[in-house]
């Protein structure tokens, strides 16, 4: 019998966004709140992949029927290359406070104000937590250019600032279809799909 999958998130976009991808994939998915799992879990890896093993293997580990279910936790953020990689896994806190996205941006700004070399990337780890001895570790990525002000106001985050040579325009000026067609997030969900797909077969 296919295993459900349990996403280690309650954000409703995520949810959205994994369900249509996988939606060819005989699969159910449930969020914490399905399952009723309240657990904070600090992200203090050194990597994007560290932190989404350990969301998702927390969980794994606490779950009373570990054959029934698996376990998906993601991990991303905006690595700038002027600055070394940051704000990379403290992207949501990078002002100090937690999702605090404006004075995030303003911090950016701030540091980038002298800066030619403007290249930037979204990063997006995905592990899945099949069983103790099985695991799928994906990265999904995409290129861009940090602005000199914020343009747009969709999206979230960091996307104001985010523009995308290949789109000609800033994540915060297009539509979420459009996002979702190149986003880090995506391209990590298509390369897990690939893999889970294999599984499926394999198993
Ligand atoms: P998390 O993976 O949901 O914890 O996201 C970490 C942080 O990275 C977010 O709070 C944002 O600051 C930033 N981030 C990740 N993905 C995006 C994106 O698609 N657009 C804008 N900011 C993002």
């Amino acid at each position: 019998m296919m295993k459900k999958l349990i996403l280690a998130s309650n954000n409703k976009d995520k949810l959205k966004e994994i369900r249509e991808i996988l939606k060819d994939i005989d699969i159910e998915i449930f969020s914490l709140k399905d399952m009723k799992i309240d657990i904070d879990i600090e992200e203090d890896g050194i990597t994007f992949i560290d932190n989404a093993y350990k969301k998702a293997k927390t969980i794994f580990d606490i779950l009373n029927n570990k054959e029934e279910y698996m376990v998906l936790a993601d991990d991303s953020g905006l690595c700038v290359d002027a600055l070394g990689g940051e704000p990379g896994v403290y992207s949501a806190r990078f002002a100090g406070e937690h999702g605090n996205s404006k004075k995030n941006n303003e911090k950016l700004l701030k540091l980038m104000k002298e800066e030619n070399n403007r290249r930037a990337k979204f990063i997006c780890a995905m592990v899945l937590v099949i069983s103790d001895d099985t695991i799928i570790k994906v990265q999904g990525q995409v290129q861009g250019i940090i602005g000199y002000d914020n343009k747009g106001t969709n999206g979230f985050g960091y996307d104001p600032l985010f523009y995308v040579p290949e789109l000609k325009k800033t994540f915060g000026e297009v539509n979420s279809k459009e996002k979702n067609l190149i986003s880090h997030r995506s391209r990590a969900l298509n390369k897990l799909k690939t893999e889970l797909i294999k599984y499926i077969q394999e198993a």
